[in-house]
């Protein structure tokens, strides 16, 4: 039995009790667009086991930040960005902008992406 944190938002989407636009689902992962969209492709992927964050998930030890990134990637050709280039972000910790504490991955694309990003 995966862990799962009740008071987790991400843990809710992957229950089904909060909603949000689903893109692919998967055995261990799941992706839906991002409610505050910072260009035309953004994607979450995230576990449905519960993870604070990737370092946490890859310590595991199941290959599943490996699946997390494959998954981005099928993100990103059904999406039609893969060619153009895409950009897969996982916000670590709040000094680096992470504010939902279950590991995701964005997935970006659509638009030219500037680096460094701010
Ligand atoms: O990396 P960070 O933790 O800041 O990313 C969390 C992301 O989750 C934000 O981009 C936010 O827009 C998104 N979000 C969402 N659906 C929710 C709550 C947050 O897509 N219900």
């Amino acid at each position: 039995m995966a862990a799962t944190d009740p008071d987790c938002l991400f843990c809710k989407i992957v229950a089904g009790d909060v909603p949000a636009e689903i893109v692919r689902r998967g055995e261990r992962t799941l992706a839906f667009r991002d409610i505050n969209p910072q260009a035309p492709t953004h994607v979450l992927v995230i576990p449905h086991e519960h993870f604070a964050d990737a370092a946490a998930a890859a310590a595991a030890g199941t290959g599943l930040t490996d699946e997390m990134v494959r998954e981005a990637h099928e993100v990103a050709v059904a999406d039609g960005v893969a060619e153009s280039g895409y950009r897969v972000v996982f916000n670590t910790g709040s000094g680096a902008g992470q504010t939902v504490f279950h590991v995701h991955a964005h997935v970006l694309g659509g638009r030219g992406l500037q680096w460094p990003p701010g």
